[in-house]
């Protein structure tokens, strides 16, 4: 986790220098921006009912009262360090418009993102261990513990996530043309992710070792 800093010129960024060289001033401490950001993300993608907070089939919640929620448990939080928690995340988790937030992946909570835009991307990746990657070959790619399967729009990309659990990574090559043209919905969350409720075997197409 990076301290956020402000830069005048280029706003929220993480670490210590902005991309223009200036060291910003510091508007939250590490520690503060992993408390932050864990209680926001656990709102909005597991527990909005836990602290009764209203979220509509799209994720959305009013940030008036996420806001207050926030300040409720982290005395010293507002409404402009959450911002800068949303916009200084460069893994692109948050979505803030219309006076309402949202987390744009990792929900276990079911929500339908129906709003969301259908993925182009013609082939998509899947990262995962040896293991695991046989008896997803058999029996499809499911969600465990969360609304949605999360697909990587580079090999790259999944080969990082693959790598927080293993250290030879497996990385799936899935044919989202063809699981499109069969009336699947793939759904993008961010240039990096996409969604889907569940990747059939067939439609995995290739197996890439690392
Ligand atoms: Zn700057």
């Amino acid at each position: 986790m990076e301290d956020i800093r402000f830069c005048p010129e280029h706003g929220f960024y993480r670490g210590e220098t902005c991309k223009c060289g200036r060291k910003g001033e510091l508007i939250l401490d590490k520690e503060r921006v992993e408390k932050l950001g864990r209680f926001i993300s656990g709102i909005l993608r597991h527990f909005p009912d836990k602290f009764g907070l209203e979220m509509d089939e799209n994720g959305w919640v009013d940030f008036d009262e996420l806001v207050r929620v926030v300040k409720r448990k982290y005395r010293w939080a507002n409404r402009w360090l959450i911002k800068a928690i949303v916009y200084s995340d460069w893994k692109g988790r948050y979505e803030l418009k219309d006076n309402r937030i949202r987390a744009r992946y990792g929900h276990s909570v079911d929500v339908k993102l129906t709003d969301y835009p259908i993925a182009e991307e013609d082939v998509l990746y899947y990262g995962t261990g040896e293991e695991e990657a046989q008896r997803l070959l058999e029996i499809g790619i499911k969600p465990v513990n969360q609304a949605y399967v999360h697909l990587s729009t580079t090999i790259e990309k999944s080969e990082e996530v693959a790598r927080l659990r293993t250290d030879e990574p497996i990385i799936l090559e899935i044919d989202a043309k063809k699981a499109r043209e069969d009336g699947i919905r793939i759904i993008k969350a961010n240039e990096f992710i996409a969604l889907a409720k569940e990747i059939p075997p067939k439609y995995i197409k290739g197996v890439i070792k690392l």
